[in-house]
């Protein structure tokens, strides 16, 4: 009778526990909804990205190429010497040819820093690629320089200390506007940094592979494999290069940027030297 009764008391406390349980479960509930609510009203959210990835069937889970069209919207780069055109169309213009191409020859994946006439910060584009954990980011450009008779490609990549003048005031130019000096704006405090040891290296392999594709297509500057203190290939956190197509300041240089058959030539180089240097490191 006693233990009938000791159970019945059981019964009404685990009853009791259960209802308040659930009390408590629904106010935590409720909670919770109420400051998602409140979440969603006062805080403010960054515009969710949406990397475009282009890619044929074949290269479903292949590594992903960032190509970076240079400047865009109120940026335009470098102007003609005729005045006509803007480095930051031709930089696009050749951005998504070598897309077209690479997706053709199905070897790769590419994602764009841009695909239209928009503003992007050096960072904006750097972070494209460390998004998508792209194992390459090449920037597209064209150089613009004092004398009329500079001409030529050539290929840039990372490193603390420029090559030569022309490099530096190349690198002083393109990195305009990004954060430098203080923390990790500068490349000079990540220079004992062993993954950014290895990037340097790994992006000169990919330069040097860059000229050999090129050397004989198109014309290319004395020493075409340079280097400075570009922010956007540091940032890029992978094998990264840019490359400068020629020089808009040139008259010769200027019409063979315009023509889609020169630029042809360019990109069918691109196209080998990145499908070789991952072929090269994913064998590693
Ligand atoms: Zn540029």
């Amino acid at each position: 009778m006693q233990k009938v009764k000791l159970d019945r008391r059981g019964a009404i406390a685990a009853a009791a526990l259960v209802a308040a349980l659930g009390v408590v479960t629904v106010i935590a509930f409720t909670s919770r909804s109420r400051a998602a609510d409140d979440t969603s009203i006062t805080v403010n959210v960054p515009p969710a990205v949406n990397d475009r990835i282009y890619a044929s069937p074949t290269a479903e889970g292949r590594p992903i190429v960032v190509i970076d069209a240079g400047h865009g919207g109120r940026d335009p780069g470098a102007t003609s010497v005729s005045g006509e055109v803007h480095e930051k169309d031709l930089t696009l213009a050749l951005a998504q040819e070598l897309r077209d191409e690479l997706v053709k020859r199905g070897r790769v994946r590419v994602a764009m820093s841009r695909n239209d006439d928009s503003y992007l910060d050096l960072e904006q584009r750097a972070a494209v690629a460390r998004r998508l954990n792209a194992a390459m980011f090449v920037s597209l450009h064209m150089d613009s320089a004092p004398n009329p008779m500079a001409r030529g490609a050539s290929i840039y990549s990372l490193s603390d200390v420029a090559s030569d003048a022309e490099a530096a005031r190349f690198a002083a130019i393109e990195n305009e506007g990004a954060m430098t000096g203080e923390g990790n704006g500068s490349v000079e405090a990540m220079l004992g940094d062993l993954a950014m040891q290895t990037q340097m290296s790994e992006s000169a392999d990919l330069a040097a592979r860059l000229v050999n594709r090129s050397a004989g297509r198109f014309e290319l500057r004395p020493d075409p494999h340079r280097f400075a203190a570009f922010h956007v290939l540091r940032r890029a956190d992978t094998p990264a290069v840019l490359f400068e197509a020629g020089y808009l300041s040139n008259a010769d240089d200027e019409l063979l940027l315009r023509s889609p058959q020169h630029r042809a030539a360019i990109v069918l180089a691109l196209a080998q030297a990145i499908e070789a240097d991952i072929a090269t490191r994913s064998h590693r």
